[in-house]
């Protein structure tokens, strides 16, 4: 019989090309027609209720009862013309990925028959009872009770027949379950303390955005292989298996031409996200075989997060559809690249500035640099928090990992700025009063930046935290992660540094009788000489980094549970609390969620390990060994002793190999699931996650050795797996 690996070969040369469907009209005829944007609002609403939406979504202000009815019938209509069948509030809970629970928009009608009916409260609130989704203990069982309600900042869709309604996921106290609500409160937080500090500058600014543009990173892997590799699709991710003879190393893959099979699954894509409003801008081939990567334009954060969690969604269904699964998982295989997702991120006033792009004037020049030094600033203030907010399952092995930012969070502006930086700190005097000579001075160099910044062509891709030109952008974020949980935290940090910059220039004009101009340079200058320490121009990926940064006192901590504690330390509460972003509760909450999520994903990880080597590869490399044992019998029948020992050495020596592999194998797997019973004993969350990670997880490693190795030694007729070079080659 073959194995499950050639059976897949098989299926994937008999398979006959998928048929694709593409519109033959410009992309500007239907982009967005999947969504009940400002356009169709006004096309379906009276003109008071559509008012009332945009005073909604501009000032957070409620909805009116009367309005919500005519909203939500405006949006029924609309659905309905558009085939919806059923309508779903949709949340982003904490397990990461979305959620929707659909109900019909048909009802009995009073006189008998049938109608479709959506009214204001199933738009505006909706109890659902979503019970089994992670609470962190926030909800007991007798209180279990869950609300979503509408946020109307990010416009309704229909995907398939449904009318998805985007909304927050609270528990029955009002305590946040999911990654929106704590998202809009860190946007209104971020917006508020911009909008002060921009005052400084420009009187008509009322308020600041935040602008977030993503790049997805993501494999592509044929189904039949997928199918045939229980730990691709029970994990996500590959626990055996080596990196085959060719993999990225002549760097072909990288910006390569795209197979016409990606192609086509790449347009579908497109086509799915510009039907759903999602600007999908560029796509290419990523460093790793059959990686990619694309990413839309900017937008405004709450919505490029949705958008973000409405590709990862949709790119799984596209892939099927083209026989591929994608992998969102941040390291699927070793050896070879993982995936991340790339923030950048900005702050654009309602003035239509951008205020991380250098202006044409010293003022805009000064604003600039306010909020340049500002955002280190907060990061040096709050590194191990953001750290904590891309801690998810699966990032672990790609932090540091040589390809990716270290686990140590810095920031990188380029020589020019750092040189500026440098200038400041040096020219601006913060004890006495300049002279106008020194001012116009510093004046003229500060209206130099756009010039710096136009010549400011290095661009660091081994920091996590790279100023590039007009934003920043935070790069370690994980491929699966919903990009809310990092953004949170530097809205937050953000704008509470700003918060602080305020408080401290007006301080210092009140108390020193100087100008506002001077005291915003002497608070810049204390901020540049706080934070010097996060701010690193070299290399990222190097070992002399490691121990730099250990020098500096920055964090690098590589453990899950480990970066996980500064979600309740102290500084956090402070920060998040006090500012009204998360309570203690929530954030206790979270903490728990995630280790309980890293530890459950441990736990099967290890199963299907244990699993694949008991029952897989130890029985088939023994039925290889059989074979040698065979074929050692035979050639003792036939020839003379002398003759038989020349011939058989090899043999003799492989066989010999096996029974190492396979006892070492089978002893560390019973001593791994003894490891695992111990540490299921253990009461508390956190120290469950510790035993996993440290007691538990300790022999991947070496029985993914020896069955690497085994899969070097056995017979290729008889693997039972698809082995890297078919799954990562397959076009
Ligand atoms: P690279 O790979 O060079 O970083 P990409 O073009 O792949 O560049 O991605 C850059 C991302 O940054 C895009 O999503 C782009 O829209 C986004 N971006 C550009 N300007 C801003 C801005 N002001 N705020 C937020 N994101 C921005
Ligand atoms: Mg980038």
């Amino acid at each position: 019989m073959s194995t499950i690996r050639f059976k897949a070969t098989e299926e994937i040369m008999n398979r006959r090309p998928v048929h694709v469907e593409l519109p033959s009209v410009k992309t500007s005829r239907y982009f967005g027609e999947n969504v009940f944007d400002s356009q169709k609002m006004q096309e379906y609403l009276s003109k008071e209720a559509y008012e009332n939406v945009l005073e909604a979504i501009d000032r957070g202000v409620k909805i009116d009862r009367k309005y919500a009815n005519q909203v939500a019938s405006g949006m029924k209509a609309w659905a309905l013309e558009r085939g919806a069948t059923h309508y779903t509030h949709w949340f982003h809970p904490l397990t990461g990925t979305t959620a929707e629970k659909h109900d019909a928009f048909f009802e009995p009608a009073e006189n008998g028959g049938i109608i479709e009916n959506f009214q204001g409260d199933m738009l505006v609130q909706q109890e659902s009872d979503a019970s089994s989704f992670p609470s962190g203990g926030l909800r007991n069982t007798f209180e279990a009770r869950g609300y979503t309600a509408w946020d109307p900042s990010s416009p309704a869709f229909v995907y398939g027949r449904t009318l998805c309604i985007p909304t927050i996921f609270v528990s029955y106290n009002g305590e946040a379950l999911d990654y929106k609500t704590p998202l809009i409160k860190s946007l209104n937080y971020i917006d508020q303390k911009a909008s002060e500090v921009c005052q400084y500058f420009d009187k008509n600014v009322s308020k600041v955005n935040i602008t977030l543009g993503w790049e997805q990173e993501y494999f592509l892997v044929d189904e039949s292989y997928y199918n045939a590799r229980p730990d691709l699709y029970l994990t996500g991710r590959t626990l055996i298996g080596n990196a085959s003879a060719k993999d990225q190393q002549l760097s072909d893959h990288y910006f390569g031409s795209l197979t016409e099979r990606v192609q086509n699954f790449m347009r579908e894509l497109e086509v799915e996200a510009y039907r759903l409003g999602i600007p999908m801008k560029t796509r290419h081939n990523e460093v790793a075989p059959n990686q990619f990567e694309c990413a839309p334009r900017f937008e405004e954060a709450n919505l490029s997060v949705d958008h973000n969690q409405m590709l990862m969604t949709i790119i799984q269904k596209i892939a099927k559809k083209h026989h591929f699964r994608a992998l969102l998982h941040e390291k699927p295989f070793k050896g070879i690249n993982g995936s991340g997702k790339h923030n950048n991120w900005s702050l654009l006033t309602d003035t239509g500035v951008n205020l991380l792009a250098p202006g044409k004037t010293p003022k805009s020049n000064l604003q600039f640099l306010t909020f340049l030094v500002t955002i280190i600033r907060a990061v040096y203030e709050h590194a191990d928090l953001l750290r904590a907010s891309i801690a998810f399952t699966g990032n672990e092995h790609r932090l540091g990992a040589n390809e990716a930012p270290p686990s140590i969070i810095s920031v990188f502006i380029g020589t020019k700025l750092t040189k500026m930086l440098d200038e400041l700190e040096q020219r601006v005097d913060d004890t006495t009063k300049m002279t106008p000579e020194e001012k116009s001075e510093l004046k003229l160099d500060i209206g130099k930046i756009p010039e710096i910044l136009l010549d400011n062509t290095d661009r660091n891709r081994t920091s996590p935290f790279a100023f590039t030109g007009n934003r920043f952008e935070f790069r370690a974020v994980g491929s699966s992660a919903n990009i809310a949980s990092p953004m949170i935290i530097l809205n937050t940090a953000v704008a509470d540094q700003l918060a602080k910059f305020k408080k401290e220039t007006d301080q210092l004009i009140k108390a020193n009788n100087i100008k506002k101009d001077e005291a915003i340079l002497r608070v810049i200058k204390q901020y540049i000489i706080e934070s010097k320490n996060i701010r690193f121009e070299g290399d990222g990926y190097s070992q002399s980094w490691i121990e730099e940064a250990a020098r500096r006192g920055l964090t690098n901590i590589s453990s899950i549970p480990g970066s996980l504690e500064a979600l309740l330390c102290p500084k956090t509460l402070d920060l998040l609390r006090s500012n009204n972003i998360l309570s203690e509760r929530e954030l206790k909450a979270r903490q728990e969620i995630s280790l309980e999520t890293f530890t459950k994903k441990k736990q099967i990880e290890a199963r299907v390990l244990g699993d694949l080597a008991m029952n897989h590869i130890i029985p088939t490399a023994l039925k290889y060994q059989n074979t040698l044992l065979q074929n050692i019998q035979g050639l003792k029948a036939v020839y003379p002793p002398e003759q038989f020992k020349a011939m058989a050495h090899h043999q003799l020596d492989t066989i010999e190999k096996i029974a190492r592999h396979v006892n070492t194998i089978r002893e560390n797997v019973v001593e791994m699931i003894n490891q695992r019973k111990k540490a299921n004993q253990l009461e508390n969350m956190k120290d469950m996650a510790y035993g996993y990670e440290q007691q538990v997880t300790s022999y991947f490693p070496t029985i993914r050795y020896h069955i690497d190795k085994l899969e070097m030694i056995v017979d290729d007729e008889i693997w039972p797996f698809p082995k890297y070079r078919e799954i990562l080659f397959t076009r």
